[in-house]
């Protein structure tokens, strides 16, 4: 639902629109007729719907709404990845990326604005929880994403070809808007993408996890950055809720669950002098004897607000090194897009915002406190933005 309390076409997932048309007496046929209208043409104006009665459409445009977020700003890397400014309606910003590569381009879509969990090599974590993304905010970036591409216009500049929820905020704490954005993403009147090239990725929320096969079938990656309990809650303090067994037997269950074979993701940031020494990796390599899956290592990336430094590139490859000679798959990540603030973590939203953002960070850890839910939201003030695509 939206301000004015009408149904949003763009944030419904088939299911929803189906019911939807049953409720207005039409066919539930219709359903799968607009999801293609919006999803794959990238028409959002009901008159242009033309294979759609008039009577019908008059009837839409009374009832319902089509409304995406704005994008506030459209960045480019030198690198040729894409970053854009996303004002949602609580008043907050978040961002999305998109990195180009050979046969492929993947789309790191944010769930939060701002997020709670609060690790500490997170920039996003810094800013503390500002809101959920409602579907349409969360369909809407990959809308707003082929939009810019070209898509629609069938131009195909590039495509998205990958989804990663790995940009602002722990997708299984926005869980039923983020399944189905999930659901309208994979869904062939939509953009078809396939359930392999779909990724959640979350710090552990396991009672999240152990609902998932319920709702998804996409793929996982686990955010785990500590090969044991007490390193991991030092540096995220989700673990010491839910601790690394617990973890990875949630996972394990949903990896179970999956009709075809696929193994989750490891994500491990690698932070100089507090995860990435040998010991680390080899301590990892037994924690995960039990547990299939490929490892990918992200070197932070550093960010206004942290002490943490990049791992220099030999410990790098000895961590790799290790891993992969205990028979493991693993990846290195490699930075893109650092030139507009676009690496992994780096996303803050409110670019405008870091030097207040910071102060209130740094008053409220002087203060010990310990809620991060303090309902500050960061206000848009669109003063100082070129609104670059905001033809809605
Ligand atoms: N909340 C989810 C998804 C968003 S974070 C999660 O935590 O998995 C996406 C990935 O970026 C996570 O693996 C996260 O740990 C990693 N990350 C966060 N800050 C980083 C930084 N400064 N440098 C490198 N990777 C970082
Ligand atoms: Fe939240 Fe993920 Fe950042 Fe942790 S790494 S603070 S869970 S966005």
């Amino acid at each position: 639902m939206t301000a004015t309390h009408k149904p949003n076409l763009a944030g419904m997932s088939l299911a929803k629109l189906r019911a939807l048309f049953v409720e207005f007496a039409e066919k539930p046929f219709r359903a799968e007729q607009v999801l293609k209208w919006i999803h794959q043409r990238g028409v959002v104006d009901i008159d242009a719907m033309t294979d759609i009665s008039k009577n019908l459409r008059e009837k839409l445009k009374q009832s319902t709404v089509i409304e995406l977020p704005k994008i506030l700003e459209d960045y480019k890397s030198k690198d040729g990845s894409r970053k854009w400014i996303v004002q949602v309606a609580s008043g907050s910003r978040v961002e999305m990326v998109f990195i180009p590569e050979a046969g492929r381009g993947t789309l790191c879509i944010s769930s939060q604005a701002g997020c709670s969990l609060d690790c500490s090599f997170c920039a996003t974590g810094k800013q503390g929880f500002n809101s959920n993304l409602t579907i349409a905010e969360i369909i809407g970036q990959l809308w707003w994403a082929n939009y810019h591409l070209g898509v629609f216009e069938e131009k195909m500049e590039r495509r998205v070809s990958n989804v990663v929820m790995m940009g602002m905020g722990e997708p299984l704490l926005n869980f039923d808007n983020v399944m189905d954005a999930l659901n309208i993403m994979m869904d062939d009147c939509a953009y078809g993408l396939s359930k392999r090239k779909v990724t959640i990725s979350t710090s552990g929320v396991v009672p999240a996890i152990d609902r998932l096969k319920d709702y998804t079938d996409a793929s996982l990656a686990i955010s785990l950055h500590a090969p044991n309990d007490e390193l991991r809650s030092k540096i995220m303090p989700i673990n010491n809720k839910y601790p690394i067994k617990e973890l990875l037997r949630s996972a394990q269950s949903y990896m179970d669950s999956l009709s075809d074979k696929r193994v989750p993701v490891i994500e491990y940031t690698l932070i100089a002098g507090v995860n990435d020494h040998r010991q680390h990796a080899r301590d990892l390599a037994v924690l995960l004897k039990q547990f299939p899956c490929k490892i990918n290592l992200i070197p932070f990336n550093p960010f206004s607000l942290s002490d943490y430094r990049q791992p220099s590139s030999t410990s790098v490859s000895n961590f790799r090194q290790i891993l992969q000679k205990a028979g493991y798959t693993v990846t290195v990540r490699t930075t893109r897009g650092d030139d507009i603030g676009a690496a992994c973590g780096q996303l803050v939203g409110d670019v405008e915002d870091q030097t207040r953002r910071s102060d209130r960070h740094k008053r409220r850890h002087a203060a010990g406190e310990a809620s991060k839910k303090d309902g500050v939201k960061v206000l848009a003030s669109t003063d100082n933005l070129a609104v670059t695509a905001d033809r809605l």
